[in-house]
């Protein structure tokens, strides 16, 4: 079969997507492979598809019980013989999967990274072929990361025990140099097949103001766009509540989200704006996790955020329907200065060392000043924010505040800025 004949046959795709026809390539043709791509765009294809190609068997490694339940469900509904190795499983369970793997009765297995270095899992592993260890969410191997788990470690040590080494293919949907680079180093990916895709949200114009007064700007911004749904983040639970009172005392359609309100009050206000019954949310960054509300026309950040991670994630919650939508960022000086204080503040993680923790204090600097250069830059902002998560792609996008200010200031005729829809 062709990986185009499997696409269809167990899983009813005429096509590949951006970039994962790329991915598949490189772990058929033998390479490690390192995919990045955000949340939804397909990676579990790009080692499922290989997998089903290769002549071994393929371990994939990932963080939650859940996700591999879901992943071998859906596998198995498409007649794939898949399973999964993990701590949700009684002892006389395990046996029996354990059995079946060194059997040959799987094709693809999902493994706790846990269970690598275990007597019983690496003596089943000397017993099958393996062609591919494949890393799933492999950012969490990675310090830097928000989500490091030290079980991930394993995963090296286990691939240099096996006695032929399989293909290393690793995912994520983090695009960071340092995350990626450490996927890289830690896991020992040799001269492997990289790809950074699919990050760029094409109907979102961005732009850089730096207001003289942010709350006028602010009112002005939102007196322009009735009857829109906007998001407005500020840095801190204090500036949320200015901004709502005076957009509240002004008759505008808001409320607030931010962790010193009470669960209940944060549940109803979250309700009120997802369904609709207040436009406008004005919150700190604990507000959006796994909130999938499509029309949101606008996210003005009214300080700039710690780095551009949190800066495009925010901003990212605009326009989920595909229709154009602005993200706005007011910049002022002040907002380095409390972003720098967090960062002071910072204490470190539960197990991380001190040499560690002033390591991840010190780019967590280096990520501050990336976002003001973000704020400062006259380049394409769209261009600044791919190249920043390691894409590359075109320098000027027309659509954000740079590139239309560089436009304006060539004076170019009335008709070649309808032709760029400006
Ligand atoms: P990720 O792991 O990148 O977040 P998933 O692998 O979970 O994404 O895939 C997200 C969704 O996209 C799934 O429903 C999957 O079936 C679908 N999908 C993946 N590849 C294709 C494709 N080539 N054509 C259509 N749908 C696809
Ligand atoms: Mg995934």
């Amino acid at each position: 079969m062709t990986k185009e004949e499997v696409l269809k046959k167990y899983f009813g795709y005429d096509s590949f997507r951006a970039g994962q026809e790329i991915l598949v390539n490189g772990i058929l043709s033998g390479r490690d492979t390192l995919g990045i791509m955000p949340t939804g765009a397909g990676k579990s294809l790009c080692y499922q598809i290989p997998a089903l190609l290769m002549p071994g068997i393929t371990l994939v490694i990932s963080p939650l019980i859940s996700l591999m339940k879901d992943q071998v469900t859906a596998l198995n509904q498409a007649g794939i013989h898949a399973a999964y190795l993990n701590s949700s499983l009684t002892q006389g369970q395990y046996q029996t999967a354990l059995r079946n793997l060194i059997q040959g009765r799987y094709k693809i297995v999902y493994v706790a990274p846990e269970r690598l270095l275990t007597e019983s899992f690496l003596w089943a592993a000397s017993q099958i072929e393996i062609s591919m260890v494949s890393v799933d969410e492999a950012h969490c191997i990675s310090q830097w990361g928000q989500d490091f788990r030290p079980s991930y470690l394993k995963i090296p040590d286990f691939v240099e025990q096996l006695q032929v080494r399989p293909v290393v293919s690793a995912f994520t949907a983090t695009a960071t140099a340092e995350v990626r680079e450490d996927i890289a180093a830690i896991l020992g990916l040799q001269d492997p097949v990289t790809l950074v895709t699919g990050f760029d949200r094409k109907n979102l114009r961005f732009s850089v103001k730096q207001p003289a007064d942010k709350m006028a700007a602010t009112l002005a911004y939102i007196m322009e766009h009735p009857d829109e749904c906007g998001i407005i983040y500020c840095l801190t639970r204090k500036t949320v509540e200015e901004v709502h009172n005076a957009l509240v005392g002004r008759g505008f359609s808001a409320t607030r989200y931010h962790a010193g309100l009470s669960d209940e009050e944060r549940r109803e206000n979250q309700e009120d704006f997802i369904f609709d019954r207040k436009e406008i949310m004005v919150a700190t960054n604990a507000f959006g996790m796994g909130i999938d509300k499509s029309n949101v026309r606008y996210v003005i950040h009214y300080n700039m955020p710690k780095n551009m991670e949190s800066y495009y994630q925010e901003a990212g919650r605009a326009g989920r329907d595909g229709l154009p939508s602005e993200c706005v960022l007011f910049y002022s000086g002040q907002d380095v200065v409390t972003n720098q204080f967090f960062i002071d503040r910072m204490e470190a993680a539960e197990g991380m060392d001190e040499e560690t923790a002033a390591l991840v204090q010190e780019r967590e600097r280096e990520r501050l000043k990336k976002m003001t250069f973000y704020c400062f830059t006259n380049e394409c902002l769209r261009a600044y924010i791919l190249r920043y998560f390691g894409e590359y792609g075109d320098n000027y996008c027309g659509n954000c505040s740079n590139c239309l200010t560089q436009f304006e200031e060539k004076d170019v005729s009335e008709t070649a800025k309808n032709l760029i829809g400006c």
